[in-house]
């Protein structure tokens, strides 16, 4: 190219000779050298612009940078640990193309730019069945079931409250309306009433007429006994539908409340022994635990269980303080870290196999007489 430049150069200065430019041959050859520089420019421009190219260094390549605020995509992957002084892996570069295939979710992260707000995301009040409740410190909800009962229930709330425990009563409606002062006292000494159904039946085999009776007849006894209105349900032998649940909770804001810890207090030979032993040995922080105040072995068994559990560090909570509990953890946790909290997946409801249900579970209501019409 150089060799070009320089004749082109030469033949210019034979150009500037006033004998040589004005005669014919100085006209044809300048005409001749401007057909050479048109065919010899573009080679001029295609070596200017690889000359640069080849000799910048790969190194050099500008990191791409990204205006304030921007998403961007991190990993998720915590920092690892020092690499060996002689890494197989050379770190990526950061000129290496993004390869096409996307990272999987789980390690996509949401790098938040200073100026921007942490996202806010409600508490997962659309979770309507809990089985447990996932909470950040050793708070746990006792719960009894089946009552009230007047040979045990009164010396049960007497344990709670010389241990200033709270506890959660999922009552029967015919129950409530025999002995409705008991319901009282619970509602009163700070425990929560709940509602177990009327008459104890598998609702999983009623209609929805009867679901609704069911339901709607104890949540009225509750008020007019105690002047509180329940806030959850538990099914009977923890059996309920899919849609039936999604019902009960429109109708009647209730969650449905199963358990993670049952000592099978209801299972003969009852033993208060065993109750404590299965209680102790399958708590958690979070943990619901199932119990039975109409069962005597259940009630002794109480004052050696809760005393060991408080002596482990537990807190005792009622149902909606443990689920309050994990509804604010929940929207914390979101609101203050920069990756999205999966949500905790419903919980199975554990179905009892028939075979195993007891005979009665539920005390009998001796006064009532009218309940068994369209029951
Ligand atoms: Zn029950």
């Amino acid at each position: 190219m150089a060799i070009v430049l320089w004749t082109l150069w030469f033949f210019d200065i034979l150009a500037g000779n006033a004998a040589f430019s004005c005669s014919t041959v100085g006209v044809n050859f300048r005409l001749f050298r401007l057909s050479l520089l048109a065919a010899v420019m573009p080679l001029v421009a295609v070596a200017d612009i690889q000359l640069p190219a080849a000799a910048a260094p790969a190194t050099t390549a500008a990191k791409p940078t990204l205006p304030p605020g921007a998403i961007s995509t991190v990993s998720a992957t915590p920092a690892p640990a020092p690499m060996p002084a002689t890494p197989e892996v050379p770190a990526p570069s950061l000129a290496v193309a993004v390869p096409a295939t996307p990272e999987p979710p789980l390690e996509i992260r949401r790098a938040i730019a200073v100026d921007e707000k942490a996202p806010l995301v409600s508490p997962p009040v659309s979770k309507i069945v809990f089985t447990r409740c996932e909470v950040p410190a050793p708070v746990i909800a006792i719960t009894f079931d089946d009552g009230p009962n007047p040979d045990h229930t009164p010396r049960l709330l007497d344990m709670l409250k010389a241990r200033n425990i709270k506890a959660t009563f999922f009552m029967v409606g015919r129950c409530v309306v025999t002995w409705p002062h008991i319901v009282k006292r619970i509602a009163d000494e700070g425990h929560e009433v709940a509602n177990h159904s009327w008459s104890h039946p598998l609702l999983t085999s009623l209609g929805n007429t009867s679901l609704d009776s069911q339901l709607q007849k104890t949540h009225d006894a509750i008020i007019k006994a105690c002047g509180k209105a329940p806030m959850h349900y538990r099914p009977p032998y923890g059996a309920i539908g899919m849609s039936q649940r999604k019902r009960i909770h429109e109708k009647l804001g209730y969650s449905t409340i199963l358990w993670d810890v049952d000592p099978l207090d209801w299972k003969t030979p009852r033993n208060s022994k065993k109750v404590e032993e299965r209680i102790l040995a399958n708590t958690k922080s979070g943990s619901i635990i199932l119990t039975h105040d109409i069962h005597g072995t259940t009630v002794d068994a109480m004052p050696a269980t809760l005393d060991a559990l408080i002596a482990r560090g537990y807190q005792f909570a009622t149902v909606s303080q443990l689920i309050e509990l994990e509804r604010e953890t929940v929207s914390t946790v979101v609101a203050t870290a920069p990756a999205p909290v999966p949500l905790t997946p419903e919980p199975t409801i554990p179905v009892v196999p028939m075979s195993t249900l007891p005979p009665e579970t539920v005390a009998p209501a001796k006064p009532v007489k009218a309940e068994s019409a369209g029951e």
